[in-house]
């Protein structure tokens, strides 16, 4: 048995918010800003360069990368951090299609995030061998796996919808192929629990400001199975991925561990902020967040489907089948959620047409979604949406 949720006290939570956006941009753990100002003022500050040895910033890319491997189901030393998820997945991308040379077609889905496929297209462009990108609907990928597939690269949990993949099956169905596999744990990792090592996919990359709380522009993630981390050519050959990068030899070697996947110089503030923000996973049983994180979906997807019949949902009504998120589609979706977030209720919305909301057990109970749904009732049936205030878009939807 792990410790009971939610675990709110270990938030800085703003008073009277309702936060369901924590799929997005994860909440401050408290201590995380302090251990920031530690870093900034005593180390940077005081210790200047020294500190690379003296606070152990060298390491820090590697300790923070074990503590996320135990969050996906990796063993330690499996996982390198630093850059941001784009990065990772081209570098993901890159070694994997090194190592099907005879093959040419990269298979995702139509609901991947765009990011994942824009890499997929530039990647594509620089290697200017006639690759392809195919992209599926969700549901057809699995027919879609044949032998011309070089890399399966997906996204576990669809950004848009939670529909969740059934990582074992598409991972064997890929490797059946003679293809290798991808999984994008964007929307998985703090979020459901992810055997990454026992589903036997060579690689996987996340981002950790959604669910595991690491701040805006936190360290992206990358796994690769400890079996072939040798043989995988990094594409992003940079000098921390060197075997030796105080020796500053002239020609690259790759080190001989999960570190090749490291490219420059990490950004140590974030990863101290990271660092202090994994503090809230400790004694935190996966089983019992996945329990809780189901719960409070079904709960909001009954209570809004009771109270506003125009919203139509659009994730899967089966919990098993979803993600930590619940999205419902209204026409009016960009301005509903202006409206909400105008009282309280943080969700966010993605284009054309989603109203997103994300469930975070560990700072979530069922009062907050109940309450959320009925402020989201009183903003579609007064039509508070339909005000002008509520119409101009902003950068960040
Ligand atoms: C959030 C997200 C990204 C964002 O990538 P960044 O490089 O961190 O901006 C990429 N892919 C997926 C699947 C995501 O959910």
């Amino acid at each position: 048995m792990g410790v009971s949720l939610p675990r709110k006290e270990l938030f800085d939570l703003p008073e009277g918010m309702i936060y369901l956006d924590g799929n997005s941009l994860g909440v401050l753990p408290k201590g995380a800003a302090e251990r920031a100002q530690r870093v900034i003022t005593e180390e940077w500050g005081g210790q200047l360069i020294r500190a690379w040895n003296s606070a152990g910033w060298m390491d820090l890319p590697r300790v923070v990368g074990d503590r996320l491997a135990a969050l996906i189901g990796a063993p330690a030393g499996s996982v390198a951090t630093g850059d941001t998820l784009s990065i990772k997945v081209y570098q993901a991308l890159a070694a994997a299609l090194k190592m099907r040379p005879d093959r040419r077609v990269i298979l995702s889905d139509n609901g991947n995030f765009p990011s994942d496929l824009y890499m997929a297209q530039g990647l594509i462009g620089t290697l200017d061998q006639g690759y392809a990108l195919r992209t599926p609907a969700p549901e057809d990928v699995a027919e879609a796996i044949t032998d011309e597939v070089a890399v399966v690269m997906l996204t576990h949990v669809d950004y848009r919808t939670g529909r969740m993949h059934d990582m074992e099956a598409i991972t064997k169905r890929a490797h059946a192929a003679g293809a290798v596999m991808i999984w994008d744990l964007a929307h998985s990792a703090g979020a459901v629990p992810v055997e990454i090592a026992a589903s036997n996919a060579e690689f996987a990359v996340g981002c950790t400001y959604k669910y595991l709380n690491g701040g805006p522009g936190a360290p992206a993630f990358i796994y690769a199975r400890p079996d072939i981390i040798e043989s995988v050519q990094p594409a992003l050959s940079g000098w921390l991925g060197h075997d030796a990068p105080f020796a500053m030899e002239r020609d690259y070697r790759p080190a001989m561990s999960t570190e090749r996947l490291r490219v420059g110089t990490p950004p140590i503030v974030q990863l101290a902020l990271l660092d202090a923000a994994l503090d809230v996973w400790d004694g935190v049983d996966m089983g019992d967040l996945r329990a809780a994180s189901m719960a409070l979906g079904d709960l909001f997807i009954a209570e809004v489907e009771a109270r506003c019949p125009q919203l139509r949902l659009a994730s899967p009504r089966d919990a098993h089948q979803r993600g930590s998120q619940v999205s419902f589609a209204f026409a009016h979706g960009y301005a509903a959620m202006q409206a909400l977030i105008d009282r309280g209720v943080i969700g966010d919305f993605r284009a054309p047409d989603i109203m997103r909301f994300g469930f975070t057990p560990l700072y979530l109970d069922a009062d907050d979604v109940i309450r959320a749904a009925e402020i989201l009732e009183e903003v579609i049936t007064t039509r508070a949406w339909d005000d002008p205030k509520y119409q101009t878009r902003s950068r960040v939807t």
